[in-house]
């Protein structure tokens, strides 16, 4: 006999239970896994839709009480068969429950009461509405200033607050709608980007290179051929210039089309560009929306209303029912790994994902993932290059600057004498600079000079770190103090923040360059939502001459006026406890050359390092991609790392720090049994704490597993798996599994 794990309704009821039926043999050859059927429910036995996620020969409990499938849905959607297969494969691949899988992939239904909320946008420019400001003002249309005021400012707001904090009557909003200026929508949309004529862009010619990509892709698609792509291809190759076309030519065929980008790149620039080829066949998914706003988009995908969804990680699950592409633009950006079970990788799920829908893949970078580069020489992925910048924009000039050859000339300022000088000119030349520190969590430590003692979190295992001049924040927990005016273990009073923030550079700038505009991003200033996105186009508008901020600055944006870019301190990455800081290090500082003189005008990368030497900035100073790669390939084969080996990290927790020890502990010991037949023995390192060993009163341990073959540390995580559920292992300890970690525990 055969029975069949079922989810009962799934986009109405909690997902809290798996209820198993019987098989019965007439069906037997149609059900598998992601079927959808009908069976007998409670104690009416009405009818109930429900999902099969697992096929097994025993049905675990009392016979007698098992109800056996009554149908399968023939017209069952193929896409939730297709999801609920891809959430299966996420949950064996990544290790989670049934439950956190299947909320992964599949879209919820917005939960009773949840009210949408109607919010106005700016249809106009920011330029534009500046005028329109003015004209406002001077027929002094008190109540329309203020509301484009607040537009400009923040982008878009919700119609209560336009009505009541600003004050603006309904027949006031109307007549603005009215007139083109704003518009309004039933969701936090991105703000809609305009497709009109005014906003159109132009749509270039694919130049040679660009085209021979396409070419390859386009003659496998015609042919039925479905392959993953890497798109490699230099900052300002034109990588989205050939997405469009290929994005083109599967509409073409009738198909539809999935476009990842990193949330942080996700700006109103980005989605212009897709909404200007396809107007409004395209759709945006982002964080910011609520459940219930995203179900409502996921619905138009799957109705065929549009055609195109651009979306972070989680628009991997549109449901579309033609699927034929999967882009993921910038590929090497650690946010496609999702930090919640399952701990996903977008990369390898959209491939499984586009294998079920018979989908092409596009990866697209100019610092590929070692992993990605490597399976494109193997064959794995197809490669296609382009070499060149568009038009005559040509790579940056890099300068390496060694910060110790600084210090001997007594230059003790954060700016070396090349940067102060560049700076000075690029200000006077009326062009834009940008600078940046490669770490988060960059503000000041407080520590006593005297004994050296540092103010830590009383919950987490981290140094508290000072903004502005008194109050200390955890950037883990969220704990706040003021800063003692004393040291609290020697009293002293020599009591000082060290390290450099965003704030502090900011502070030195001006002292150096007290007549530029600068404008700061970092996590400090892009708390509310649209934060981010504002300063950016504040930038961008030339409302600034200096914009100063973490790494978050330097990803993806395009600044046609930013001639100098700087990395301040470009080793603090480097030495992370981390196998991958080297090639994030590249990565950033790659990136972050790609942003100066996009434009027309020249542009100038200056690296402030200690480590001139470390091949991730030698070879990133010089744009070597291939060079980078060929010394981090060694140096992952040489320790195991992936992808020349997998990784397993089984993480542990608990607010018992005796309980977790002995947990860990005997798990691996029982690991340690469990692997002494294999033909090859996996390296098992640990169990270690944590790299912060307590957040929020909880502590932290972790054993890595490194393993050539992946399905062997799938084995192991099943074999952890049951440890846990039959109680061999006690303590109250919650484990989980992280795959080919991209950020070390
Ligand atoms: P990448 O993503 O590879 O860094 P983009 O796609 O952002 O590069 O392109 C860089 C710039 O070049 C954009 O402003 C884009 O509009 C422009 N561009 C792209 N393709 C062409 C082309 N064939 N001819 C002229 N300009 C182009
Ligand atoms: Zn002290
Ligand atoms: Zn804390």
């Amino acid at each position: 006999m055969a029975y069949a794990e079922i989810i009962i309704d799934i986009s109405t009821t909690a997902l809290d239970r798996i209820f198993t039926y019987e098989i019965p043999e007439a069906l037997a050859g149609d059900i598998e896994i992601g079927t959808s059927v009908k069976v007998p429910f409670g104690r009416g036995n009405s009818l109930r839709t429900g999902y099969v996620i697992r096929i097994k020969d025993e049905a675990g409990y009392d016979l007698s009480k098992i109800k056996a499938i009554s149908e399968v849905v023939c017209d069952s959607s193929l896409v939730e068969g297709q999801l609920l297969r891809l959430a299966y494969w996420m949950k064996e691949n990544y290790g989670s429950t049934y439950i956190q899988a299947l909320m992964t992939v599949l879209p919820m239904k917005a939960k009773i009461g949840e009210k949408m909320l109607t919010y106005l946008h700016l249809n106009i420019s920011l330029e534009d509405a500046k005028k329109e400001l003015e004209i406002c003002e001077a027929k002094h249309y008190k109540a329309k200033a203020r509301l484009i005021k607040a537009l400009i400012e923040s982008g878009t707001m919700a119609k209560t607050s336009a009505s009541k904090e600003l004050n603006v009557s309904a027949a006031t909003i109307k007549s603005l709608i009215n007139s083109g200026t704003i518009i309004e929508t039933a969701e936090r949309k991105l703000r809609n980007p305009k497709t009109g004529k005014e906003g159109a862009l132009p749509n270039y010619p694919l130049n040679e290179e660009q085209k021979a990509a396409f070419d390859i892709f386009d003659k496998d698609y015609k042919a039925g051929i479905r392959e993953t792509y890497l798109l490699f291809g230099v900052t300002g190759a034109g990588k989205t210039e050939v997405y469009l076309s290929m994005i083109e030519e599967v509409i073409k065929e009738g198909k539809e089309a999935i476009v990842l980008i990193p949330e942080i790149a996700l700006t109103y620039q980005t989605v212009r560009r897709f909404a200007n080829r396809f107007g409004d066949l395209v759709t945006v998914i982002h964080s910011r929306l609520s459940a219930g706003e995203k179900y409502d988009q996921f619905e138009r995908a799957k109705k065929g209303e549009v055609k195109v969804v651009i979306g972070p990680r989680s628009a991997l699950f549109t449901p579309f029912s033609n699927l034929g592409l999967i882009v993921i633009d910038e590929e090497h950006e650690n946010s496609y790994k999702s930090e919640q079970a399952p701990r996903y990788h977008a990369r390898e799920t959209a491939i499984y994902r586009a294998k079920l829908a018979d989908a092409s893949v596009v990866l697209g970078s100019a610092t590929p993932s070692v992993e990605s580069y490597e399976r494109a020489l193997n064959g794995e992925y197809k490669l296609l290059t382009l070499k060149n910048r568009v038009s005559d924009a040509k790579l940056p000039v890099v300068s390496v600057v060694d910060l110790r050859e600084e210090l001997k000339a007594k230059n003790f300022t954060m700016f070396s004498r090349e940067l102060q000088k560049d700076l000075r000119a690029t200000l006077d030349r009326g062009e834009q600079s940008m600078l940046f520190i490669n770490r988060r969590g960059m503000a000041g430590f407080v520590s006593c000079i005297d004994c050296g003692h540092v103010i830590k979190c009383p919950h987490c295992d981290v140094s508290l770190k000072l903004h502005g001049d008194n109050l200390m924040i955890c950037h883990y927990c969220g704990y706040k103090m003021i800063k003692p005016s004393i040291c609290p273990e020697c009293s002293s009073k020599h009591i000082k923040a060290f390290g450099t923030g965003t704030e502090k550079v900011c502070e030195a700038l001006k002292k150096l360059v007290p007549d530029a505009r600068i404008l700061r991003m970092d996590a400090d200033t892009t708390k509310d939502k649209e934060g981010h996105e504002r300063i950016l186009e504040e930038f961008a508008s030339g409302d600034a001459d200096i914009l100063v901020g973490t790494q978050m600055i330097v990803k993806g944006h395009d600044f046609p006026k930013v001639t100098l870019v700087s990395a301040l301190a470009a080793d603090l990455s480097l030495f992370e406890q981390d196998f991958r800081s080297a090639e994030k290090t590249f990565d950033l500082l790659t990136q972050a050359a790609g942003r100066a003189g996009r434009g027309s005008l020249k542009g100038k990368m200056i690296i402030q390092t200690r480590h001139p030497d470390a091949y991730a900035i030698a070879c990133a100073s010089k744009q070597d991609y291939i060079g980078f790669y060929n010394q981090e390939i060694a140096f992952r084969r040489l320790a195991d790392y992936p992808p020349k080996s997998h990784m397993l990290a089984v993480m542990m927790q608990s607010a018992s720090h005796e309980e977790l020890l002995s947990y860990s502990e005997k798990l691996k010991h029982f690991l340690d049994e469990y692997i002494k037949d294999f033909t090859k023995l996996p390296k098992i390192i640990g169990p270690a704490e944590a790299y912060v060993y307590k957040v929020k009163d909880i502590y932290r341990r972790v054993i890595y597993v490194k393993y050539a073959d992946y399905q062997a540390l799938i084995d192991i995580k099943n074999c952890v798996e049951r440890l846990v559920w039959d109680g061999s292992l006690k303590g109250r300890v919650s484990t989980f599994f992280d795959f080919d970690p991209m950020v070390m525990f």
